[in-house]
């Protein structure tokens, strides 16, 4: 008899963003006649740049001949590509890292899922709350929790670390012994950054207590401000004790393309219960072989053209349309009294909601008076209840009319 993993049947139903979607959807066929503006889910809306299409069809064109025909390549994505990683995102910030330590794949949703199945399931994971579900989920998936607490609304055994205006949600270190660190900065979804400070402290605590500290930078190229660090490892020692993702995703509006990377230092290590140490590099490069084939050719050169200098041009306009959005609406909430977070290095704006009103209940009042749509705080955690997050994904005249019709009501 086929059996099934029970720890899928621990998964909460009703994911944030197709209950979102059920909403709005619901809502739109009871009025036609309503336009809705979207500012819920963090996706692109601006096309791809001149120089990545260009790359892009080249490589195309490369495909279509026989000569130039590329089929799988190294799983660890093409030398060209990691090359350019190291030397536009590290190098030029000091930072020291190798392209072997480089592992390019095709997003960071897989990545920061899939990167915990090295360690072992007695570890203790602690994560933030508001945190991105993925996180979570796939811890629950991997059988590293216990049931899901209703009450709490949270899964048994998983250390959450509650982010809130007075620590500018940047978790304070946890009180008990943990093993596995989630951390993501610049946050989705608070829009809050971490200083150099900040991550020392954490840096410390997993050198100090043996832990590893997942970095989740999805959002690094949105930092404006220049003493926030791009990468935790401009701070020291965290290469002995970091994993950092980052995507093209946000970066270059490659959500429909796909292209991430993950570093992963030589010298981090894990340990056996015999109390030897292993070197997690090879035994992730191990993983992705047997269980990758590598990121499209197609999507590497058009990654790879974000890093010409026509290309990081194009890219930095687009950013800063979205960042243009960002202050709009700090700008427009702030004027109308909300508490407003995030926004400055981050392309979320995360607000308190009226006294006493619920996320969910928030967000409802939006789409029936407004016909705005945005994400309620609680679905990324028990601690984000009574905030919601809009996205700066937009188009600035959508924005400018949805800031409008709140201001309304
Ligand atoms: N990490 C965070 C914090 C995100 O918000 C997202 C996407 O929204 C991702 C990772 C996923 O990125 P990708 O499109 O590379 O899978």
């Amino acid at each position: 008899m086929i059996t099934v993993n029970e720890n899928f049947l621990k998964l909460q139903a009703g994911y944030l963003f197709p209950e979102i979607n059920r909403r709005a959807a619901a809502f739109a066929k009871a009025h036609p006649e309503a336009s809705i503006i979207k500012m819920g889910i963090g996706d692109v809306t601006e096309p791809l740049t001149p120089a990545v299409v260009e790359a892009m069809h080249r490589a195309v064109g490369e495909m279509g001949k026989r000569d130039t025909l590329r089929g799988y390549g190294p799983e660890q994505g093409y030398a060209f590509l990691r090359e350019a990683v190291v030397e536009h995102c590290y190098r030029n910030r000091g930072v020291s890292i190798e392209p072997d330590e480089v592992f390019i794949s095709d997003g960071s949703k897989c990545d920061t899922g899939n990167l915990q199945e090295v360690f072992g399931l007695d570890n203790v994971v602690a994560v933030t709350d508001p945190v991105y579900p993925v996180y979570v989920d796939t811890n629950v998936m991997a059988g590293r929790t216990g049931p899901w607490d209703k009450a709490k609304g949270q899964y048994a055994g998983i250390v959450y670390m509650p982010c809130t205006a007075e620590n500018g949600f940047v978790p304070d270190l946890p009180d008990r012994p943990v093993d596995l660190v989630y951390l993501c900065y610049p946050n989705n979804p608070t829009g809050a950054v971490a200083t150099a400070e900040q991550l020392k402290k954490w840096v410390d605590y997993a050198r100090e207590n043996k832990a590893i500290i997942l970095y989740d930078a999805a959002y690094e190229a949105f930092i404006t401000d220049p003493d926030i660090p791009h990468s935790i490892y401009e701070v020291d020692g965290a290469r002995d004790v970091a994993i950092e993702f980052r995507s093209f995703s946000k970066t270059a509006g490659f959500t429909g393309v796909r292209c991430a990377y993950t570093i992963v230092p030589r010298g981090l290590k894990a340990w056996r219960k015999d109390s030897s140490s292993v070197e997690i590099h090879p035994i992730w490069s191990r993983r992705h072989c047997t269980k990758f084939n590598g990121a499209s050719y197609i999507s590497q050169v058009g990654a790879a053209a974000v890093y010409t200098e026509q290309g990081k041009k194009q890219i930095q306009e687009v950013i800063d349309l979205y960042m243009d959005n960002a202050a709009v609406m700090c700008e427009a909430l702030g004027k109308l009294g909300y508490a407003v977070y995030g926004g400055r290095n981050a392309p979320y704006v995360w607000i308190k909601t009226r006294e006493g009103i619920g996320s969910w209940e928030f967000f409802d009042l939006l789409l029936q008076r407004a016909h705005v749509v945005c994400t309620p705080g609680a679905g990324f955690g028990a601690a984000g209840e009574g905030y919601v997050r809009f996205s700066a994904f937009n188009l600035p005249n959508k924005v400018k009319e949805a800031m409008e019709r709140i201001a309304k009501l």
